[in-house]
């Protein structure tokens, strides 16, 4: 049976220290034991401070290092209530509520919070999606522009990519794309979908080229008033409402373009992890993805949602 706190009650006692939480860490970055990068040892000592030092070659190793915690000045017990009312808000955790529950001193921190535990949400190296895709793409709408104006209202195209697992859907990807040119789509489904993959789409030209990029296409035309969407490619149309009322639930479905990023995978980390109800479950994943990935400075976080054209100002909100 799996180790995690089931209540914030449980969470609070459990997570009351620093060395508590770095224990826990090190529990799920070595879950077969420490490994000693050097030596391979697998014998270590807590020096404290989150270190962990080799008892063959005295070689130390922060629990922290090359994860999204490294260099965070912020005490882990903080970073551990943060993921908590994260994985709890059903809704999606905005940096407002965040902000607030935490008492944190800027809405910018609180910001970063989010896009940090966002990189975790989305696992480098994770599995493409297989055997049997649909792929198609929808609008989301009461997107406002990135910085300072608002513009309430405009929309924003995600391609979504659910798995055929009989009638139900498997693992899910999205992400938001500038326009439906093959240019846009065509580079998401190879990063979304493996080769060799039966790729369902409706009729637009822009997916034409996915058999010589190594898929099987099975391209479905709509056949005039007798058939809609829905019927041909039920799957990401199911995800793609679910998606919308999720956006509705919190925000009255008016995010920024960064947030909506965000939203995309926060709500594609959930959906993949939908059997796991528990809050403690998933407080559990996102903290072992959160030790298993690299740190992003906050500069190539905000380039890395602005895209090339990054503005002068930051997000004001
Ligand atoms: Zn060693």
């Amino acid at each position: 049976m799996e180790d995690y706190p089931r209540t914030l009650r449980e969470l609070e006692s459990r997570f009351a220290t620093e060395q508590a939480c770095r224990d826990y860490l090190a529990r799920l970055r070595w879950p077969q034991g420490f490994a000693c990068p050097t030596c391979k040892g697998t014998e270590a000592w807590s020096t404290g401070r989150g270190l962990w030092m080799c008892a063959a070659c005295g070689h130390q190793v922060s629990v922290t290092a090359g994860t999204i915690f490294q260099d965070t000045r912020t005490p882990l017990t903080l970073w551990f209530r943060a993921i908590w009312w994260v994985v709890s808000q059903k809704n999606g955790a905005s940096a407002l509520g965040l902000q607030r529950i935490l008492g944190l001193g800027s809405y910018r921190t609180a910001w970063t919070w989010l896009h940090k535990l966002r990189r975790a949400m989305v696992r480098p190296g994770r599995e493409r999606l297989s055997e049997m895709v649909e792929v198609d793409e929808t609008f989301v709408g009461g997107v406002e522009s990135g910085g300072g104006r608002r513009h309430v209202g405009k929309k924003a195209l995600v391609v979504i990519a659910a798995e055929v697992r009989g009638r139900a859907i498997g693992r899910i990807r999205m992400q938001r794309v500038a326009d439906s040119s093959a240019e846009s789509l065509l580079p998401l489904v190879q990063e979304a979908v493996g080769p060799g993959t039966v790729v369902i789409t409706d009729g637009l030209q822009s997916y034409r080229a996915l058999p010589d990029l190594g898929y099987r296409h099975d391209r479905r035309v709509l056949l005039g008033s007798g058939e809609s969407a829905d019927a041909v490619l039920p799957r990401v149309h199911r995800v793609a409402s679910l998606l919308k009322r999720w956006l509705l639930g919190t925000h009255q479905g008016a995010v920024s373009r960064e947030h909506l990023d965000y939203y995309l995978d926060e709500f594609t980390f959930r959906f993949n992890r939908r059997t796991s109800r528990h809050r403690g479950k998933l407080f559990n994943r996102l903290l072992e993805q959160a030790v298993a990935v690299d740190p992003v400075p906050y500069a190539a976080m905000v380039k890395g949602v602005r895209g090339p054209k990054r503005k002068k100002r930051h997000h004001n909100g």
